[in-house]
């Protein structure tokens, strides 16, 4: 356990001191579905959230618990619920805010998988989904109608890495009632977007939180910020009777029972957690503790070596733009400087002048980096994005989206500089 507000010491010690009947200091890997409650008084006393304790695996469970409590310090916010991707955690954080016939305003500016979830899986269960320009926080506002119940973005979306003006949305959306999601999975300790105003914090635990890419995990962080029932109106799941608990109001019985402004939290365990599954199995919430443990270290670490790579790049023969925060200009520079608090972030765009040729045939020169579609490892991994996940994009819309055909993607890892450059130089060579 801790009460210090650093990174470095949230990520080892928040949540967790040792294991009370074995004095085990690793965090175990409780690997059980269920918990035998002391007795009947104590099981109806958890069911009515009378108490807070361990019920089903599904719902909670004490290896989760460890993680969830660091991702929730560490983000500046209240409580938190992990779930089985990054996917579900952005499912999830609009299911907690949506029924059939509402609607939510996303930042174009999104992963791809969260693309199709919005664009398509969303709009087949009558939720919809509309497209609003980052680079224009009142876009948000124009788009908004009675039936919007949230706001979406990514911190530092790729191809354009671009950052998401936070606070102007929050505000926009402070004002209507309506709460701003923020994924901030490329910018774990580099951003913290409670801090500029959003509700909640989604993360996919996949990339630089595991950083070992070896499980799969996602991540709802309730910022405890945000008042679910100043517009009654517009938030229903919170104003409204709920009737899977003896129609609660929860925006109401949440805090007064629990003293807390986790009401987004609770309803994402036991109301989503209860009826969708999604649950994180314990032993991928053990592998991601591993990986967290360092995150701050490891976050330095590959931040410091894409500055190098993105300057080095810069100066190279053949390419003709590189695409990082430090090579921007006017707004997004500004944007970046405001909220990417701790670094940049460690990927790196770069355009080949060779066009598509030259991008296919720079990754298959690579010996050091991965070819993978992934990001946030601690190892460094390249993609061509034209060629691969972009590549049922019309040429129109692959440009839309930043990929140009000699576009390659980087995401910087924490090898030696030396040999992270030296790879790069041998396949632009
Ligand atoms: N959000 C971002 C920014 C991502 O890059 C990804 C995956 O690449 C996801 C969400 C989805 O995460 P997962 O693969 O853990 O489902």
């Amino acid at each position: 356990m801790t009460s210090s507000k650093n990174p470095e010491t949230i990520a080892l010690h928040a949540g967790w001191r040792k294991d009370d009947s074995t004095n085990s200091v690793a965090v175990p890997i409780y690997q059980t579905t269920s918990y035998q409650f002391n007795s009947q008084e104590h099981a109806a006393n958890l069911f009515s959230l009378k108490e807070l304790g361990n019920i089903y695996t599904r719902i909670m469970n004490p290896t989760t618990a460890v993680l969830e409590e660091r991702i929730a310090q560490l983000e500046g916010g209240l409580a938190a619920v992990a779930v089985s991707s990054g996917q579900a955690a952005s499912a999830f954080a609009i299911q907690n805010l949506c029924r059939a016939g509402d609607n939510i305003v996303s930042s174009t500016d999104l992963y791809g998988g969260t693309w199709n979830q919005f664009e398509n899986t969303f709009k087949q269960l009558g939720i919809e989904v509309r497209f609003a320009d980052p680079a224009d926080p009142n876009s948000f506002a124009e788009l908004t109608d009675d039936r919007t119940r949230g706001y979406y973005a990514e911190t530092l979306p790729n191809p354009k890495l671009h950052v998401f003006p936070i606070a102007e949305v929050a505000e926009i959306g402070k004002k209507l009632g309506i709460p701003l999601i923020v994924d901030n999975t490329s910018a774990p300790i580099t951003c913290k977007p409670i801090k500029h105003g959003a509700a909640v914090v989604v993360h996919s635990l996949t990339k630089w939180i595991g950083g070992h890419g070896n499980s799969i995990g996602g991540i709802v962080v309730d910022g405890g910020n945000f008042d679910w029932t100043k517009f009654p109106d517009r938030q229903p799941l919170y104003n409204e009777p709920e009737p899977s608990y003896w129609d609660w109001v929860l925006g109401k019985v949440v805090p007064e029972v629990l003293g807390a402004n986790i009401t987004f939290a609770v309803r994402a365990r036991f109301v989503l957690l209860r009826d969708l599954g999604s649950a994180l199995s314990p032993a991928n919430a053990f592998n991601i503790i591993q990986g967290l443990e360092t995150l701050p270290l490891r976050v330095r670490q590959s931040q410091e070596n894409a500055e190098k790579v993105a300057s080095h790049l810069a100066n190279k023969k053949g390419v003709s733009r590189v695409i990082h925060p430090s090579h921007q200009e006017g707004i997004y520079k500004e944007r970046a400087g405001k909220y990417l608090e701790e670094g940049n972030g460690s990927l790196v765009g770069f355009e080949l002048e060779g066009g598509l040729e030259a991008g296919k045939e720079f990754i298959d020169k690579l010996k050091l980096f991965y070819h993978v579609a992934n990001i946030g490892d601690s190892r460094s991994l390249a993609i061509h994005p034209a060629s691969t996940t972009h590549s049922q994009l019309s040429a129109d819309d692959q440009v839309r989206a930043g990929v140009t055909p000699g576009y390659v993607r980087l995401s910087v890892g924490i090898e030696h500089i030396d040999d992270i450059i030296a790879d790069l130089d041998q396949a632009l060579a």
